[in-house]
């Protein structure tokens, strides 16, 4: 093996390659005797494994293993198959069978991008940009991030110091991939966006999850965040506003945080802010971490087009942050997606140049969507919940129910049990909070129409109280 990570082989002379050839047909030879079968052709040579291949999995199924625990790089055990991926199997299925059911467990804005971002959808087709861009983007996508980063949050960014890729999701996988190494710690407060814990367990770093409270309306306490670095923390990962609680942390406490990072036990530690959801914000103003004096240059700031501009399935999203993380970035995305599509890419440039208000109307029905639901949810006995300030999820406290029987005689024991429950008898899709580390709670999204929330909170709550 080489320094470089390479291995070279070298080559033998030839007495010793028949030697080895001799030594590695041998076997073979002996083993064919026995099966009746004469083997020195490689195809047949591959039949055969095909055929003990085969034998293998027939056994396996035999006793009831799936056969495939040896097959798959044995990183994937330690990821976490989704518990909404169930709930989401079954809503397809009962769809599928005819069955109406209301599902609010959707994570996209349900308003369509501004027109002026389709129209240059169209544009940059019929101009002919359906080539490679550069890995890290187009420039002219590059600059307008930096200039919106400067104009909105007062960060500057040189064009170098972004990194564009297929969506804000890609972009936090990289930025854990580049800096994350087995043995670190990444803090993550809970309730968390799901594949969070799974990116850092898929750099082989450990997640150290930081638990927040409805009470304290799931903002992060400045001094339990000091409290959780360790000399081994690389990474603390910030959601604002958050996805699934929808809280948006005020400036003030954005800057505590940032003091408490700026401390000399926490001056090793990098900051993911992911802030995808800071256009979709109520009452709280958001401030950006990396406008926190003296931090910029410690934080990856990530943003994309997802929730802003309703342009989820463009898959377009960014990572602001130094030039060192951007270029180890920038060889992880040349080797996994080579750049964004150049189509969303065109897009992109045309949502940046919308006035920043351009969103305001579909961030006001979504204020009054959230009304609806705290109103609704404040008519269920028992059910505790924090004023969403941001994003379009609210997550309430249902654990009041859990243990209490079904009038079919079942017992809810869980979150989950309660979500299958709602969807099997009541028809309506939600997400349990084990999902968002968040056990004693269900996740509802309000970015769907009026009257499927009114359907939908009213049979929670029918659901809720045949509990006994
Ligand atoms: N971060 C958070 C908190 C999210 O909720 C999502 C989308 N659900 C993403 C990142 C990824 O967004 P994108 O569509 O840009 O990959």
């Amino acid at each position: 093996a080489s320094r470089s990570g390479r291995r070279f082989i070298s080559t033998p002379s030839l007495t010793k390659m028949l030697l080895r050839w001799f030594l590695a047909v041998l076997p073979l030879f002996l083993s064919s005797l026995s099966t009746h079968s004469f083997v020195h052709n490689p195809k047949v040579l591959m039949k055969r494994g095909m055929r003990n291949l085969s034998g293998d999995l027939a056994a396996a199924r035999d006793s009831g293993s799936t056969g495939n625990e040896g097959m798959l790089n044995p990183l994937l055990s330690t990821v976490e198959v989704s518990k909404t991926i169930e709930i989401h199997a079954m809503t397809k299925s009962m769809e599928a069978r005819g069955e109406a059911v209301v599902s609010l467990c959707v994570g996209e804005p349900d308003f369509p991008p501004p027109a002026e971002v389709v129209e240059a959808t169209v544009q940059a087709l019929r101009e002919g940009h359906t080539r490679y861009t550069a890995v890290t983007g187009d420039a002219a996508l590059r600059q307008a991030i930096c200039k919106d980063l400067e104009k909105r949050k007062g960060v500057r960014y040189a064009a170098e110091e972004i990194i564009v890729g297929n969506g804000a999701k890609q972009e936090v996988y990289q930025a854990v991939l580049a800096l994350c190494r087995p043995g670190d710690e990444v803090i993550i407060p809970a309730p968390y966006w799901p594949s969070y814990p799974e990116i850092v367990k898929l750099a082989g770093a450990t997640p150290i999850i930081l638990e927040t409270t409805a009470s304290s309306g799931f903002l992060l306490d400045p001094e339990a965040l000091s409290q959780a670095v360790t000399p081994q923390t690389r990474m603390f990962i910030f959601c604002n506003p958050s996805n699934p609680t929808g809280a948006v942390h005020p400036p003030e406490l954005v800057d505590a945080l940032g003091d408490v990072l700026k401390r000399r036990h926490a001056k090793h530690v990098w900051a993911l802010s992911d802030e995808i959801y800071e256009r979709i914000i109520y009452d709280t103003p958001h401030k950006s971490l990396a406008a926190v004096p003296g931090l910029r240059d410690r934080v990856l700031l990530i943003n994309g087009f997802s929730k802003a501009y309703a342009m989820t399935g463009y898959r377009l999203g960014y990572l602001a942050g130094p030039s060192p993380v951007i270029k180890g970035c920038t060889t992880l995305q040349s080797q996994i997606t080579s750049c964004a599509s150049s189509i969303a890419q065109k897009a992109g440039i045309a949502a940046l140049q919308l006035p920043a208000t351009t969103m305001a109307p579909s961030v006001e029905i979504m204020r009054k969507k959230r009304d609806r639901v705290m109103s609704a949810l404040g008519q269920i006995p028992r059910v505790a919940c924090s004023v969403p300030q941001g994003a379009f999820y609210v997550l309430p406290d249902v654990s009041w129910y859990y243990h209490k029987k079904t009038p079919e005689g079942q017992i809810i024991r869980d979150g989950h049990e309660l979500c299958m429950y709602l969807l099997k008898e009541y028809k309506v899709a939600l997400v349990p909070g084990e999902s968002f580390g968040a056990p004693t709670t269900i996740r509802i999204s309000y970015a769907t129409s009026e009257a499927d929330l009114d359907i939908a909170l009213t049979r929670l709550a029918e659901c809720l109280a045949s509990l006994t």
